[in-house]
């Protein structure tokens, strides 16, 4: 009898450290996971959503820009989403999503790959930052859309990259 809760404990036991050491193992799998929900929720659902809603059924590209995943949705249909915007809109960044209304020069896409850095570092938190940045800018005096500091950060990357000022993207 003794022996059979000794078996017991030591399966229960083993069943732990089998456990802990393949949680140990898939420690970067499971940030990795972490890191692309926090990610996709909401940039990349918002991305595609605005994607299928301008009747595109797939993007026109996936390009690799500066260590960042690109998916580029080059289609004149894109116009619909970019026509309810209140200001003038070139290219936009949605998660890893780009949506222009055709082919995306350099210069631009280094400005979007940067707003794709900062959805990834953001995540959910992205919208309410981005807008509560233009809203702060507003408040005191200055352009919502220029003095954004997400939009200043990826002006100065584009003009980094393109090696002097340039006119930079919208959003
Ligand atoms: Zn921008």
């Amino acid at each position: 009898m003794s022996f059979r809760y000794a078996a017991l404990v030591l399966d229960a036991w083993l069943a732990v450290v089998h456990w802990l050491a393949r949680s140990f193992h898939d420690r970067d799998a499971a940030r990795a996971a972490i890191h692309d929900a926090w990610r996709g929720l909401p940039g990349d659902a918002l991305g595609k959503a605005v994607m299928r809603g301008c009747g595109i059924e797939a993007p026109t590209r996936i390009v690799q820009v500066g260590g960042v995943t690109a998916v580029m949705v080059e289609d004149p249909r894109v116009e619909r989403w970019f026509r309810a915007h209140l200001m003038p809109v070139q290219a936009q960044t949605l998660g890893r999503y780009i949506l222009a209304r055709g082919p995306v020069a350099p210069d631009i896409l280094a400005h979007e790959v940067e707003h794709i850095r900062q959805w990834s570092r953001f995540g959910p938190l992205y919208l309410p930052a981005y807008f509560g940045s233009s809203a702060a800018a507003w408040l005191r005096g200055r352009r919502p859309y220029w003095d954004n500091a997400f939009e200043a950060a990826a002006r100065r990357r584009a003009e980094l990259e393109a090696g002097g000022p340039r006119d930079a993207a919208k959003s």
